[in-house]
């Protein structure tokens, strides 16, 4: 069913060179598997910088951005099984998937060629892709919506775990980062001041890299045992053939080398920023000397999704944020880039209608 409802108020960009401004879109009425949800907040990924600007391939416009979604389920469909008015959730990266391929069968939609991104995604429902959360609400089918199990009073704080959380999660846990390991979070922002709490919280040892030498102190509180500012040969020199893993969230170009040389043998750097320029190209030999590995990796699966909720939940873990009204976003998007946030803007999307 693709009934549109009434019009909803949402924040968006009609062209990569064009601010995001007030716009109004519709949603489908839920369908037989369908959740609804109103909105109460959306975190901003530095993917939405990235994606509304036209930096990486393929946006669509309008483009309404958005997938750190959090909020109540105001209807449901008449199969929908695992969800009932009321109840708080999440939403992430993903909206579908083929539900069929290797990748799907495993839980790793992040994987399936088809997978249906939160927005800029394809869809039947108008204007022909996916609109994310900047918006007051969304309709969602329940395979792919998240339960949130926090209390609802750190609800705005949970919304970056819907990316940051689970982009950070996924690869310490795909690498097996526990106690006894010494593991590097490269980039002290949105993604990477959750690496490091989750680092912390798997019992390994956490060295934070950092351009910024204003946040030594604040790494130390978010759960660092040591802070290296990335730019003081000296200091990154002391962890020389020391690390077993390295998560590297930069989001601007940068030399891969220096951190490579800073793993053990076997270690392996995984990255997750997705800057718009490739890196420059590193020496060959970092890699064979030591038999490192140069890795990968994209948000995670569905299924690990709400492993990493209930884990942050279990735990008291919450992302630091600072809250946003929607008009507020492009200010944000400015100091996103000029690394003035700690650590998360997350949108209040009650401001929207207002
Ligand atoms: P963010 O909040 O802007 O953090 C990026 C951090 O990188 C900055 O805080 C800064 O940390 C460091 N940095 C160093 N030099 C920089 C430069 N020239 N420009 C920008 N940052 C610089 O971004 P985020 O939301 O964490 O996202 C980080 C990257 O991951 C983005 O490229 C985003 O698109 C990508 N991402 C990938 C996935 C995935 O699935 N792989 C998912 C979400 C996001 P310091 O000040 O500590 O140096
Ligand atoms: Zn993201
Ligand atoms: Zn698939």
């Amino acid at each position: 069913m693709t009934t549109a409802t009434d019009t909803i108020h949402a924040y968006g960009a009609q062209a990569a060179d064009q601010a995001l401004a007030p716009l109004r879109i519709t949603r489908r009425a839920p369908g037989a598997h369908d959740v609804q949800i109103a909105i109460a907040y959306c975190g901003v990924c530095h993917s939405d910088l990235h994606q509304v600007r036209a930096e990486w391939a393929g946006t669509l416009y309008p483009c309404v951005p958005g997938h750190e979604i959090v909020g109540r389920v105001t209807a449901v469909g008449p199969h929908v099984s695992g969800f009932a008015p009321g109840d708080l959730v999440g939403v992430g990266c993903i909206v579908d998937s083929c539900r069929h391929c290797a990748e799907c069968e495993d839980g790793l939609e992040n994987y399936c060629d088809q997978m249906v991104g939160t927005y800029n995604g394809p869809t039947p429902d108008a204007p022909g892709h996916t609109l994310g959360g900047y918006s007051q609400q969304i309709v969602v089918d329940e395979r792919y919506v998240l339960r949130v199990r926090h209390p609802e009073a750190q609800l705005a704080a949970v919304a970056p775990l819907l990316c940051a959380g689970i982009t950070t999660y996924s690869p310490l846990r795909h690498w097996k980062v526990g106690p006894g390991h010494k593991v590097g979070v490269v980039g002290i922002g949105g993604l990477g001041h959750m690496g490091i709490k989750l680092a912390r919280a798997m019992g390994a040892h956490v060295v934070a890299f950092t351009t910024s030498p204003s946040k030594r102190e604040a790494a130390k509180a978010l759960g660092a045992h040591e802070v290296v500012v990335s730019r003081d040969r000296g200091e990154m020199k002391a962890h020389a053939k020391s690390l077993d893993f390295i998560l590297n969230t930069v989001a601007a170009p940068h030399d891969l080398d220096a951190f490579l040389a800073l793993l053990r043998r076997d270690g392996t750097m995984a990255l997750v920023g997705a800057p718009a320029t490739p890196h420059p190209p590193s020496n060959v030999f970092n890699l064979i000397m030591k038999r490192r590995s140069l890795a990968g990796s994209l948000i995670g699966g569905i299924a690990e999704t709400q492993e990493m909720l209930d884990f942050c939940a279990e735990r008291g873990i919450v992302a630091d944020i600072e809250m946003i009204r929607a008009g507020q976003i492009n200010d944000a998007y400015e100091r996103m880039l000029t690394g003035d946030v700690k650590y998360r803007f997350v949108i209040d999307c009650a401001s929207l209608a207002q």
